[in-house]
């Protein structure tokens, strides 16, 4: 089994070692060593990258069975000795964000009596899954507040190889799978009060900060109801800073478009919201009044074909919404039949004809896309199709044939 060097000093990111075994991990070459500083994924936390001689370490995980750390590389290792060196600024993250979730749960747990049940630390943000629901910001932001005190406070973590006995005297229950010692992490009380009992006392086999000061700041950025289950996402350290610039940097701009503090920005977006929507409602009753004078200037356009009155039009540029409206409009205010079409990107058609008359204007619809090359369809009274677009003048002239066919008796 490989002597892990990070389980008694997370610092250290150098070591030498020993190959001990050579083999091939999906599809990459990948080896064991005699002592390692990496870290393998396991607990929610994800492996450490970095370095053995001049070979990119891209992977490290657990077998099971014998429990190797198996080190998946790049390229084959060249040699029997190697010197690690594991990429520190991703593992001290690692240690921020984990350390940090072990203050937060202890702390939902103190305040909410809500226990973890699940971690995953993630490439952007963390998460914690609550045995709970129905939890508020509220009440979670007084949670946050008391893990910050315990990171001010800059408590001394501590380290603890306990037999089952210890854990007794702890209340912690030993995880079922370990028969040696079990690695306890201890995150003290308060300072200055005497002897209080911990804050904290977790089995874990990760990488952590050594003082709670170095896990920065922990701030919770999401709450998700999940089931029976809460799920908090939460930044730690560095991601926290991150997470701040961002935001920072995001309100900064939207004020400055805005030329309001940031904390009338909430009243700013809200007015802009309110003018928007009283604009789309006057832009939708204009339209209907300026599509009723077209239709009515429409109707004096009106020629007789045979035994009805037909205004025929083609336009460029037209919706299809348009269209079927001015058709609708049309036969409601006179006696006539409505041929419409607009050409842009596609051609759209409308066919209409007032109550009275009996033309079934979905057959010269059909006839219509038959010539196109599009779809569409309807009742007798009123039909609606579209077709690729067509030069301007073919549609005129299949307007002109659909009107001598209407002069026919
Ligand atoms: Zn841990």
């Amino acid at each position: 089994m490989t002597q892990r060097l990070y389980a008694s000093d997370a610092y250290r990111c150098q070591f030498e070692a020993r190959v001990v075994e050579e083999l091939t991990w999906d599809g990459h070459p990948a080896v064991v060593l005699d002592q390692s500083g990496f870290y393998p994924e396991s607990g929610g936390q994800p492996g450490d990258r970095g370095t053995l001689g001049d070979t990119r370490v891209i992977d490290v995980v657990e077998r099971e069975g014998d429990g190797a750390v198996i080190h998946v590389l790049s390229d084959p290792v060249p040699g029997r000795h190697v010197e690690g060196k594991v990429d520190w600024q991703r593992r001290f993250d690692h240690m921020q964000q984990h350390t940090g979730q072990h203050i937060l749960s202890a702390a939902l747990e103190e305040r909410l009596q809500a226990g973890t049940v699940g971690f995953h630390l993630g490439t952007l943000s963390s998460t914690i899954d609550l045995d709970v629901t129905g939890l508020t910001m509220e009440e979670v932001t007084g949670a946050e507040t008391l893990a910050n005190e315990v990171v001010w406070d800059d408590r001394e973590i501590a380290i603890e190889l306990a037999d089952r006995g210890t854990l007794a005297t702890y209340d912690v229950e030993p995880p079922g799978d370990i028969t040696g010692p079990i690695r306890l992490l201890i995150i003290p009380g308060p300072p200055g009060r005497g002897k209080s009992p911990p804050f904290d006392v977790n089995p874990c086999g990760g990488t952590h900060v050594a003082r709670t000061g170095e896990v920065g700041t922990i701030k919770i950025v999401d709450l998700e109801r999940r089931g029976s289950e809460t799920r908090v996402t939460f930044v730690c350290g560095a991601r926290a800073l991150r997470d701040y610039r961002e935001k920072h940097d995001t309100l900064t701009a939207l004020t400055s478009r805005m030329t309001v503090g940031y904390w009338e920005l909430d009243g700013a977006i809200q007015r802009l919201q309110d003018e928007s929507r009283e604009l789309f409602r006057t832009q939708r009753e204009l339209r209907q009044e300026l599509l009723d004078l077209q239709a009515r200037q429409l109707l004096t356009t009106a020629e007789t074909q045979g035994r009805y009155a037909v205004v025929g039009q083609v336009w460029r540029d037209r919706s299809a919404d348009d269209l079927r409206i001015l058709a609708r409009k049309l036969v409601d205010y006179s006696a006539v039949v409505a041929l419409l079409f607009s050409v842009d990107d596609r051609t759209h058609y409308c066919f209409a004809r007032a109550e009275a008359l009996d033309l079934n204007v979905n057959e010269l619809l059909q006839q219509a896309c038959r010539r196109l090359g599009g779809k569409g369809g309807g009742r007798p009274d009123v039909a609606q199709g579209s077709a690729p677009a067509t030069p301007l003048s073919d549609v005129k002239d299949l307007l002109d044939e659909l009107l001598t066919e209407l002069e026919r008796p």
